[in-house]
C-alpha cells in the first residue's frame, strides 16, 4: 500500500504490490490473457473450477480509489472480462470485485475474478 510508485512501460505501479510484480514478470503467473491496459491469470488459490483474476497494468488500490480519469481503462477491463470468460470456455459465470478489508479485499491491486464452473461454497473472501 506504501510502497513507492514507479513508472515501467508508460504504466503507473508500485513496488510492493504483488501484482505489479506480477505485470513486472517479477512473479510468475498463469497467464491467460495480456493487451495494452490489461492482464489476466488464473487464481493460485483457486475458489471454482475457473477462476481468474483480471487487473488493469495501472496500480489501482480498489473500486474505492477510481478516479474520473480511470473511466476509460475500467471500461476497457470490464469489456476484456467476457472476451476472457468465452476465451477459457464459460458460456456463464461470476465476477466478483472485493472492495477494501471489509469487503474481503487481500490484494490492494484492482481486480475483477471470473469464477465459472462449479464454484466451491466459500468464494473468495
Ligand atoms: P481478494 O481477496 O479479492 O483481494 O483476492 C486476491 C486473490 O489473489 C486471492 O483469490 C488469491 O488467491 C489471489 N492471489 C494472491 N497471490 C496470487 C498470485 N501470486 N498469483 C495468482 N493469484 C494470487
Ligand atoms: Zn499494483
Amino acid at each position: 500500500m506504501f510502497g513507492l510508485l514507479f513508472f515501467q512501460k508508460g504504466e503507473v505501479t508500485m513496488s510492493d504490490c504483488i501484482f505489479c510484480k506480477i505485470i513486472a514478470g517479477e512473479i510468475l503467473c498463469n497467464k491467460v490473457y495480456e493487451d495494452e491496459n490489461v492482464l489476466a491469470f488464473h487464481d493460485i488459490n483457486p475458489a471454482a473450477d475457473i477462476h481468474l483474476l483480471v487487473i488493469p497494468k495501472k496500480h489501482i488500490c480498489s473500486l474505492n480509489e477510481l478516479e474520473p480519469n480511470d473511466e476509460e481503462l475500467m471500461g476497457k477491463l470490464m469489456l476484456a472480462i467476457p472476451k476472457i470468460a468465452k476465451e477459457n470456455g464459460l458460456k456463464g459465470f461470476k465476477t466478483v470485485f472485493n472492495t477494501g478489508k471489509e469487503g474481503g479485499q487481500m490484494v490492494f491491486h484492482i481486480h475483477a475474478h471470473i469464477l465459472g464452473g462449479k464454484i466451491k461454497a466459500k468464494l473468495p473472501e
